[in-house]
């Protein structure tokens, strides 16, 4: 195993972002999650121990960024591995969706990585050392048809990503994203709710059309994701950067 760190996931209350703090935490990293949602993140970090502290952040918000990740510094000290997980996912029509769904969906999956990154690089260069993973999509990779705003948004994390790793190449910092197929978590629960109301579906149709995408056959499950994001933050990992690696069974390559 590397070194301990002090590792920063956002969206760390449940799904992808869970998993992933779990894993973190299994490898021995001081672990902070963040979100809206202080009820749920306390619960999560009450069973991931003592390695583990939430606190709230709404990402969209520099000021709240900001002032979260000095207390997560007072406790762990300074930040060395950001997972940028946060993230929303609004479905319509190209002519359904107004500017204000576009600029949320913008807000939260692009602006959020942009306020976070920024917040946390200090201390990556201070330390010459410093691991950043965006969890982006394969909605970041190819297009898909109703999520025309999210699928923007995700374009975006994987342009971030390709462009930060350069400059950040010779300060010992990789930046990567993983890009995640239908993943089984609340996101996907919507997404089913979504079509059995669009469509004459019944749930299990519903889940078979999504599954169907991954050449596997199935939901890629969240502890994968994190198996990935795992291996991006570690000491090895090195000369991996600005990677937007697919965990989706196949569907993009
Ligand atoms: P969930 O809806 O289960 O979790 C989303 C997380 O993001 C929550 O913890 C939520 O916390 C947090 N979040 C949302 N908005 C904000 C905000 N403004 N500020 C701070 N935190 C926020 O989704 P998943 O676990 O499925 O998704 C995690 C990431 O994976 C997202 O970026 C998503 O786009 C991506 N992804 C998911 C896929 C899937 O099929 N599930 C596929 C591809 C990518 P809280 O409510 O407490 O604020």
């Amino acid at each position: 195993m590397g070194l301990a760190r002090h590792a920063l996931v956002t969206g760390g209350g449940r799904g992808i972002g869970a998993a992933i703090a779990a894993a973190l935490v299994a490898a021995g990293h001081r672990v902070t999650i963040t979100g809206r949602d202080a009820a749920r993140l306390t619960s999560v970090a009450e069973v991931l121990g003592e390695n583990c502290q939430a606190l709230g952040m709404d990402v969209t918000e520099r000021t709240s960024v900001d002032a979260a990740l000095a207390l997560a510094r007072q406790r762990f000290g300074a930040i060395g591995i950001l997972v940028n997980n946060a993230g929303q996912a609004a479905s319509a029509p190209f002519m359904k969706t107004d500017a204000a769904v576009l600029q949320d969906m913008l807000a939260v999956n692009l602006g959020g990585v942009f306020n976070c990154t920024q917040s946390v690089l200090p201390d990556m260069m201070a330390a010459n050392w410093g691991r950043i993973v965006n969890v982006a999509s394969t909605a970041g990779l190819r297009g898909y048809a109703y999520v025309s705003a999210y699928s923007a948004a995700k374009h975006g994390v994987i342009g971030l990503t390709r462009s930060l790793a350069l400059e950040l190449a010779s300060k010992g910092i990789t930046v990567n994203a993983v890009c995640p197929g239908y993943t089984e978590t609340d996101i996907v629960k919507e997404a089913i709710a979504n079509i059995m109301a669009k469509t004459a579906r019944s749930e299990t149709q519903a889940r078979a059309e999504l599954a169907k995408s991954n050449p596997q056959g199935r939901l890629v499950q969240a502890e994968e994701v994190a198996d990935g994001v795992l291996w991006l933050a570690s000491e090895g990992a090195i000369s991996i950067t600005g990677q937007a690696i697919a965990v989706a069974g196949g569907e993009v390559m």
